[in-house]
């Protein structure tokens, strides 16, 4: 069965592959060919995940997955969620926007933060949403050197070190995004 997963990211294309059964054929925007960027200008996670989905099940007619993540803190009232990537600018660097975090978090005592990963299925036309959560803290300052984006700052729950830290390995196995997957995969097991 063919599956495309809208993304070019093959670090996320990897996870997913393992854990879906050999009877799927997953294929990225990257196998397709398909270099158009997709306008994601939804206001929540589940927006965009599903104006992804939309867009490729528009053009390719093939069931299709999208997934959208963003760091969600507390104190900020949520943000930056999904304007994770582009936190402090348009450039979406990682190093500003952790830095940015760090400079409105200063003084503030309640450090509680989560991830999240929306995933919108779309199968035969139909649409579904998965959702992938790990909570934990905001450090004081960045530490680690694995992972990407704002890993050095965030540490998960139970957990002494920050994502950064972590093994891929380790991250892996306890992230929101492998969440939000095994949700997906259960599912299309059924
Ligand atoms: P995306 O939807 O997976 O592209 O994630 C959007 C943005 O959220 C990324 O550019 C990062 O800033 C942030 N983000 C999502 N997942 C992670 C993660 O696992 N670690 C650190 N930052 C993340």
């Amino acid at each position: 069965m063919e599956l495309i997963f809208g993304t070019h990211n093959n670090n996320k294309l990897i996870e997913i592959h393992k854990l879906l059964p050999s009877s799927y054929m997953l294929k990225s925007l990257t196998d397709l060919n398909y270099d158009s960027e997709i306008e994601e200008t939804g206001l929540t996670l589940e927006e965009n995940a599903l104006i992804k989905a939309r867009t490729i099940f528009n053009t390719f007619k093939k069931d299709c997955f999208a997934d959208d993540s963003g760091l969600e803190v507390s104190a900020l009232g949520g943000k930056p969620g999904v304007f994770s990537a582009r936190y402090a600018g348009n450039h979406r660097n990682a190093e500003d926007n952790t830095q940015k975090i760090l400079r409105e978090m200063k003084g503030i005592t309640d450090r509680q933060a989560q991830f999240r990963t929306v995933i919108a299925l779309i199968v035969g036309g139909t649409e579904y949403l998965f959702e992938g959560i790990i909570k934990g803290e905001i450090s004081n300052s960045p530490l680690g050197q694995n992972g990407f984006g704002y890993d050095p700052i965030f540490i998960p729950e139970k957990q002494p070190l920050t994502f950064a830290q972590l093994t891929l390995y380790e991250k892996n196995k306890i992230s929101h995004r492998s969440r939000a997957f095994e949700k997906l995969v259960e599912f299309l097991k059924r």
